[in-house]
């Protein structure tokens, strides 16, 4: 047994995080060992498949408990998320969360080249003055979502307790000033298809993914802005 600790921790979340990037595998939403194709153009060893990380539903409840864990210490008043499969997620977290929060969700749309992020009405009574809320989403990227989701909340009165996500690159540091928990914290390389040494390798290029909705990360990291498609509206 290791000596109980800082280190001792490390490694826990380390063995932590290896059994949540084998059951994203399972479920087909994490895939790695290829040479992808992405949505914005570049090429990757590894990709993960918003769509299909909620696609079990044992495991997402079994997840969605890990972030309850988490957070059960702090009150929590609403569970909010945005978009189908981090509301999937969202729904776990608050089914297993000890203060029993109610669960609403934002509409998620883009006007012109800014996104937005709306409250339906019906939720406003939810959500005001004072309101604890925990936001969970299923991939962080650039952040960006979730700053639009912590600024609604406000506007409200109401307190961000902190987000919980199922995955989270690391290598972007976003910073948005309430603890951040993820269940898996992971980067992988993307590279310009002029300068992928993948390609060098001669590996064949697996264009299974590139139509898929262009994840935050892929379209932001890197890629200008005029390349980026509109999102649908949600
Ligand atoms: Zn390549």
């Amino acid at each position: 047994m290791p000596p109980p600790g800082k280190k001792a921790n490390a490694v826990d979340a380390e063995v932590r995080e290896k059994i949540h990037l084998e059951i994203l595998k399972r479920t087909g939403a994490y895939r790695t060992g290829d040479h992808f194709l992405l949505p914005s153009g570049h090429h990757a060893p590894e990709y993960i498949d918003k769509v299909l990380v909620t696609t079990e539903p044992s495991f997402t409840e079994g997840l969605g408990a890990v972030v309850a864990k988490h957070f059960a210490a702090w009150p929590v008043d609403v569970v909010l998320s945005t978009g189908l499969g981090a509301l999937i997620l969202a729904h776990c977290v608050a089914r297993a969360h000890p203060s029993r929060p109610i669960l609403a969700y934002a509409t998620k749309g883009v006007t012109g080249p800014r996104r937005l992020v709306t409250l339906p009405e019906e939720f406003h009574k939810v959500i005001d003055q004072g309101t604890k809320v925990l936001i969970v989403e299923d991939l962080i990227t650039t952040g960006e979502t979730l700053r639009l989701l912590i600024r609604l909340v406000e506007r409200r009165g109401g307190q961000v307790t902190g987000i919980g996500c199922l995955w989270q690159r690391n290598s972007l540091r976003v910073d948005l000033g309430r603890p951040i928990f993820s269940l898996v914290s992971r980067d992988f390389p993307t590279y310009d298809p002029g300068d992928c040494p993948l390609c060098r390798q001669g590996l064949p290029l697996n264009r299974e993914f590139a139509r898929a909705e262009p994840a935050e990360e892929e379209a932001r990291g890197g890629v200008k802005p005029g390349r980026r498609r509109p999102l649908p509206r949600a």
